[in-house]
This record gives structure tokens, C-alpha cells and sequence, in this order.
């Protein structure tokens, strides 16, 4: 990278567009010169498109061709910290640098000025006769001091018409000016009084502040059981990070999840943060990028992706529920935001903490090989006590065909509707059942353009497929036999149970919470407020529920099929049974009632279900490392996974097995590969899908030997590679 700062009009610049181009366009600093990092308008060919100067110009060509830059975008220029770290997670992800460019600026708009709107203020005149209506606006606005208002949240504040208003503004008694559209964030006090914490998360709170005040990177896990306050202690972090001028980010796995927490930030900082995530307007998201970039936003709440925000100090990121599978990102650019974070804040010596009541095992790793720092946070607030754990062993019980609530588990249900408590039931399934088979000619109903089966939705009375999205109406006749009324659901779903529910405990009250019967974030949230305020008696969820609510009434969790993610070809598929189930558990008994946690399995005896019993969480993580160790694959090893598609199977078979034979760059590294197999999905979308699995031992340069194992392809038409650097999913 360049260390020249300021390119004078006519120098020659490289520029990084978001074309996909593999390099940098050279064209003319424009009048009065620009900055390195300068967000710019060029020319390509007959467009304008979005560039940032990403050095000097490369040259090597008649520089009277050159075309100028048309202009210099009125937006901070990219800081050198930032061009560093998407150049290291291109390299890391084996991702263009066009593409990491698109991510960094995923705001429209960003080259307009910003827009203006009317805003009012108290003036000086006085109106000519004063109303009851006139009254209120002006009172209004002293209330509020100085604060200027937008005509329609003035005119709601009084209650009258906006004519009233501009009445007033005629008379010269309110003032009408312009501002920008894009304000800065309201100011988050760090010394506002927080809660009174315990010894235990005061003890954190410490280790954490003197870390933030090193100004340096370091990256601890904070480890606690749900409940105990990891986030009343990463609040605390970020104060800190606050007091020192810096600014803070915390990455949340579920946009559902945001309204909670902006509720607690508010009380802790007296202001609610900026938000980042999919569900933000377009002129939300241009806002929190350019505060955020001018240092007018402290504190942003966002989904992964605002991991690539332009952040003028970063003193701090907190990956909150740090082991969640969402923060991988397996589509574009390949990426784990976890592992980003802590490549970002070692760049610009941030802090980071990695959050979890389960921690995944590379953290737990990175903790024992003293990389991270480790606090654990080991009871929970007040007098809540962890849920009993119990195994209901499902070979023993007399179970009806068609029905998945054991008499253990119904009984216990029973108890808790008697003593007016809440009970959760869960099954990680969406939809009324996964399987919907022919009883004529025993054909499954498949997605036409994947290799998986359509799941029955009947709420929305149509079948739909978990892969690609694709629905249709659910058929009287089968698609294969032509036979009518023969299709029957096999297996349960979130629907299905709670249609066994209803049945099973006509006297309660039963609610539903399934990503999929929400239209917006905002219905999802009334709907986890209203069952925290007590109004269910059972809530059937999916693993949605497991993700950090808070239900104070809810004493009883009953896992309907514990072994469901125990059977994986996943290498990940012990560990994620462990989580979710301890996470689920950890629903129960927050508030002053003790919980318990009853697991439905016809294997009590397998290791990963005793591990979750008897909550031996150390003793299931080495014998984990230990697994995972012998077996040479991550945290222990490297591996990456290697998909080829295309719409007819053999010629893409065909490259995977010319890559196969020409793997010498794998094998001067000690890499072996493995394939070409159909991936476990063969067919998405109408494309054949191939998979390669590259595995590396742990220090090996994965990366280098990859890009030089695939420079030599040419793929020919509709033929696609991905390559995805420590996958987290196979399929
Ligand atoms: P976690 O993030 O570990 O699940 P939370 O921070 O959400 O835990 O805390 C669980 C509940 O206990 C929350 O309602 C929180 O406000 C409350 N709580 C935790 N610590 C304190 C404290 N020191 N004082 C008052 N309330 C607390
Ligand atoms: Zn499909």
C-alpha cells in the first residue's frame, strides 16, 4: 500500500471500483487533486460508477487515453485501517477486492449531498392574537428548550393541524429552516448510572474497563450461563470504550432480538443507538453509514455486515451470542463475522468480546491456548437457579401413532398449567410436518428445482421448500400417481405439534413462535412481549425461542426431539446438539422459580446427551478437542470447501475431477482433497452442485495453495465455483 497521502489534478490514481473486474482502474486526480482513500465518481465506458482511490495510478499505458475522476463524493474518505482490513479478508476469504468494496458500502445514495428537510424552531416574533391551538405549539417548543421538530412531529406533539403551524411561522413566532436529512445520532451518556452489579459480574466489569484502557487489541470470551449478565457486563465495556471517545459495536445474531436490547441500552445511555440491519430503510442505513464515519454515531447495533461500516475510532466489538451459526455468511462473499472482528480489531487495536453461554469450541480453544482472555460469569442474576435437567427415555413410554408428547413430559405440562407457570415446548422444525408421502404409491413430494423434500406449511396452506423458497398449493392429488386423498404429513413440525397440544390441554392457552409466522420484527416482538408477560400457558417454539429472551414465568422446557442434530455428516453435529439444547434449557426458571429441562431421546447413554445432562460443559469440550484433534479437522486443522455447479451434472463432475488429479499446490502444503462427491444438497435451484473438501494441517498457507490450485481453471459457460475458507455448514 501507497504512503502517499494526496494526489495533485492530473496524477494518475488507481482506483477500486465494485465492478467485477480483477484490479484497480487507473484515471486522472480531478481538479483540485484528491485524497488516498477518496470516495469517487469515474467513468466505465458509457457509466458512472463508484470508486475509492485505492493508490497511485499503475501507468504502463498512453496516459493521453487517462479519463478523469468526475467527481469527489462530499463523504469522509476510506481510512487506511479499512482498505487494510478488506484486502486481508479478501485474502482470507479468497474473495475479489470489488466485492469486499461492495460490502463497505452497502448505503445508497452515498455520493448525493445530503438532502434537506424543514425543521421548526421557536422564533423571536410574537403572533398577532394568540388561540388555544397557538398556544399549545408554542409551549411545545419551549418544553423542549432549543430542539427543533419536523412540521408533522410538531403539529402531533400539540395536537393541531399543520396549518396552525405554519400560521405561526407567517407571524414569525416559529421559525422554519433547513437541515440535513441525515442527523447525528443522539448522545449516549456513559455515566449515567447503571445497575448495581454483583461481585462476580463487577469482577468482569473490572478485567474488562482496564483492557478497553490499554487502548490496545486483546479479545476476551465472556463466558456465562444464561442469564448471569454478560450483557449488564458488555454494556459496562462499552461505557468505557464511551468515556474514551470511542466508539463501540455490537453484533446481535437475530434482528428479533434488536428491540430488547435498544430498550436496555436506552436505559443504560439515556438514547437508543444506531441500528444496522436488513429490515433498515435505505435512509437509515445512509445515515448510520455516514454518522458513523464522521463520528456522530457511538454506538451501533447491527446484524454481521456492520462489521464493514466505516468506523472512524472503533474501541470496541461485542459478538454477542458469539457461538451463533447466523454470523457465518454463506452467500457472496464467504465470511465469518466472529473471526472478522477480531482480524478488524486487531487492525485498529479495538477490543473485542466474544459472548456466550456456549461458546463455540474454536473460542473455547483460542481461550486455552491463552490466545483470548476468559471470564466467566458463573450463577445467574438473583435467585435464579439453573434448570434441572432430566432425560425422558423415550423407548419406555407409551406413545399414540401420530403424537410426539411423551405421558412423562404431558404430566409435567399438567403441573405447571395447575400452578399457573408457563411451559416451552420445542422442536427445531418449521412448518406442520417434513415429509409429506404418498400412502399409494410411497413417493415423497420433492422441490422441482432441489434435491429436498417441499415441508407442509399449514398456515399458509401451501408446501414449501427450505432450500430455495419455492412454494405451491398443497395438492388434493399426488404429483407422481395421480391418486387422490392419499397424501399424509409424516413426522412433526412446530405446527403440528402445537395442533397435538391444543388437543392434548384444551384448557390452555397456546402461542407459537416460528421465524416464519412473522411478518415483520415488530409483530414477532409484541408477540415475545405479550408471552413474557404471562399470557400462554405453552409456548411451542422453534430455535428462535433459544436465542437470548427473557420469559420470567416459564419454569418448564420440553425438548421433543433431543436427538434430531445429534446424526449429522456435519463435524460441528455434537457440538450444535449441545448448545441448543443447553440453550434451550436455559429458557427455563429465570426469575424466581427454579426450572427444568426435560429431554425427550431414545438415547440416553450417548455422550453428547450425558455431557448435556449432567452439564459437564468442560468435560464435553476436551473430549470434543480431543475428537476433533485425532481427527485433524478445525479448530485443529484447516479445511475448506470447494462447490461447483451448473445445470447439467457431468461437465461439472468433470471439472471437479481434473481438480482432483492437478492438486500438486495441495500437496506441497500437506493439504489432501477430498472429491469430487455430490454435495450433500445435489441439486439447488435447478443447478448440480459438487463438492470438493479441502483439509490442510493447522499453521498450513490454505489460501495461497487454493488460488493457485484454481488460477489455471477456465470455467466455461453457466459453471459457478465457490470456495468457502472454514465452512461452518455442509450441504
Ligand atoms: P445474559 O446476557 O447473561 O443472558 P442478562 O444481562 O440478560 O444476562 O441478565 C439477565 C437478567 O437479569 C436481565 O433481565 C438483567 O437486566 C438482569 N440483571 C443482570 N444483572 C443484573 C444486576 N446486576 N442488577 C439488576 N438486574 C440484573
Ligand atoms: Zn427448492
Amino acid at each position: 500500500m501507497s504512503t502517499q497521502e494526496y494526489f495533485d489534478q492530473g496524477e494518475l490514481v488507481a482506483v477500486l471500483t465494485a465492478q467485477p473486474l480483477d484490479r484497480t482502474l487507473d484515471y486522472k486526480a480531478p481538479e483540485g487533486g484528491c485524497f488516498l482513500g477518496a470516495f469517487v465518481e469515474v467513468p466505465l465506458g458509457p457509466r458512472k460508477v463508484l470508486g475509492v482511490v485505492w493508490g497511485p495510478g499503475q501507468g504502463g499505458f498512453d496516459l493521453s487515453k487517462a479519463r478523469s475522476v468526475i467527481r469527489v463524493l462530499e463523504v469522509a474518505p476510506m481510512r487506511e485501517e479499512m482498505r487494510v482490513f478488506l484486502g486481508r479478508v479478501a485474502d482470507y476469504t479468497l474473495t475479489p477486492t470489488p466485492a469486499m468494496l461492495r460490502l463497505a458500502t452497502r448505503a445508497p445514495g452515498l455520493g448525493d449531498s445530503p438532502s434537506m428537510r424543514k425543521i421548526y424552531r421557536l422564533g423571536k416574533g410574537e403572533p398577532d392574537r394568540m388561540t388555544d391551538a397557538r398556544t399549545r405549539v408554542l409551549e411545545v417548543l419551549r418544553d423542549y428548550g432549543g430542539l427543533a421538530f419536523t412540521l408533522k412531529e410538531l403539529a402531533e406533539q400539540a395536537g393541531v393541524t399543520s396549518s396552525v403551524v405554519k400560521g405561526l411561522v407567517k407571524q414569525g413566532a416559529v421559525r422554519e429552516e433547513d437541515s440535513p436529512r441525515d442527523l447525528p445520532y443522539p448522545h449516549l451518556d456513559p455515566d449515567l448510572p447503571g445497575k448495581t452489579l454483583t461481585e462476580d459480574q463487577a469482577a468482569a466489569v473490572s478485567k474488562l474497563q482496564a483492557g478497553q484502557r490499554t487502548g490496545d487489541y486483546g479479545t476476551t470470551l465472556l463466558k456465562g450461563v444464561t442469564g448471569s449478565g454478560k450483557t449488564e457486563v458488555y454494556l459496562e465495556a462499552v461505557a468505557e470504550a464511551l468515556r474514551m471517545g470511542r466508539q463501540a459495536l455490537v453484533l446481535l445474531p437475530e434482528i428479533a432480538l434488536t428491540a430488547e436490547f435498544l430498550t436496555r441500552v436506552e436505559a443504560r445511555f439515556g438514547a437508543c443507538p444506531a441500528e444496522w440491519h436488513s429490515g433498515a430503510t435505505m435512509t437509515e442505513r445512509r445515515r448510520v453509514w455516514r454518522m458513523v464515519g464522521q463520528g456522530d454515531a457511538q454506538l451501533v447495533v447491527g446484524a454481521r455486515s456492520a462489521l464493514f461500516l466505516p468506523f472512524r475510532d472503533l474501541g470496541l466489538v461485542v459478538v454477542d451470542e458469539e457461538h451463533d451459526t447466523s454470523y457465518k455468511q454463506e452467500d457472496g462473499v464467504h465470511y465469518s463475522a466472529r473471526d472478522m472482528a477480531v482480524l478488524r480489531s486487531a487492525i485498529c487495536g479495538a477490543r473485542v468480546i466474544l459472548a456466550s453461554a456456549t461458546p463455540s469450541l474454536e473460542s473455547w480453544a483460542n481461550a486455552e491456548a491463552g490466545k483470548y482472555e476468559r471470564l466467566d460469569l458463573t450463577s445467574r442474576f438473583g435467585a435464579a437457579v439453573l434448570p434441572e435437567m432430566k432425560p425422558i427415555d423415550m423407548r419406555a413410554e407409551q406413545m399414540q401413532p401420530g403424537t410426539w408428547i411423551s405421558p412423562s413430559l404431558r404430566q409435567a405440562v399438567r403441573q405447571r398449567i395447575e400452578r399457573g407457570e408457563q411451559s416451552l415446548l420445542f422442536i427445531n422444525r418449521r412448518g406442520y410436518a417434513p415429509v409429506t408421502l404418498c400412502r399409494a404409491c410411497g413417493q415423497q413430494i420433492a422441490c422441482d428445482h432441489c434435491d429436498a423434500r417441499m415441508v407442509e406449511h399449514r398456515f399458509l396452506k401451501r408446501l414449501m421448500c427450505h432450500q430455495c423458497g419455492e412454494t405451491k398449493p398443497m395438492p388434493d392429488t399426488c404429483p407422481s400417481c395421480g391418486v387422490e386423498g392419499k397424501l399424509a404429513p409424516v413426522g412433526p413440525g412446530i405446527e403440528r405439534l402445537a395442533e397435538e397440544a391444543e388437543a392434548t390441554f384444551p384448557e390452555a392457552k397456546i402461542a407459537m413462535l416460528s421465524s416464519d409466522l412473522f411478518g415483520s420484527a415488530r409483530a414477532l416482538k409484541a408477540k415475545i412481549e405479550e408471552i413474557a408477560d404471562g399470557d400462554a400457558d405453552i409456548v411451542i417454539g422453534t430455535q428462535l425461542v433459544a436465542k437470548g429472551h427473557n420469559f420470567p414465568k416459564l419454569t418448564l422446557v420440553g425438548v421433543i426431539d433431543a436427538d434430531l442434530s445429534l446424526h449429522g455428516a456435519d463435524l460441528r453435529a455434537a457440538e450444535r446438539t449441545f448448545q441448543l439444547m443447553r440453550q434451550v434449557a436455559g429458557r427455563a426458571g429465570r426469575a424466581d422459580k427454579p426450572g427444568q429441562a426435560l429431554l425427550q431421546t431414545f438415547q440416553p447413554e450417548h455422550p453428547v446427551i450425558r455431557a448435556i445432562l449432567s452439564g459437564d460443559e468442560e468435560g464435553f469440550w476436551k473430549a470434543e478437542a480431543a475428537g476433533r484433534q485425532a481427527a485433524g479437522v478445525p479448530p485443529y486443522g484447516r479445511m475448506a470447501g470447494i462447490v461447483l455447479s451448473g445445470p447439467e451434472v457431468g461437465p461439472v463432475f468433470d471439472i471437479g475431477n481434473a481438480m482432483a488429479r492437478n492438486d500438486a499446490p495441495l500437496r506441497e502444503i500437506g493439504a489432501q482433497v477430498f472429491g469430487p462427491a455430490p454435495a450433500p444438497i445435489a441439486r439447488i435451484r435447478g443447478r448440480h452442485r459438487v463438492r470438493l473438501l479441502v483439509k490442510a494441517p493447522k499453521g498450513a498457507p490454505i489460501q495461497d495453495a487454493i488460488a493457485r490450485w484454481i488460477a489455471p481453471l477456465r470455467l466455461k459457460g453457466d459453471l459457478r465455483l465457490t470456495v468457502d475458507i472454514d465452512p461452518q455448514n455442509f450441504y
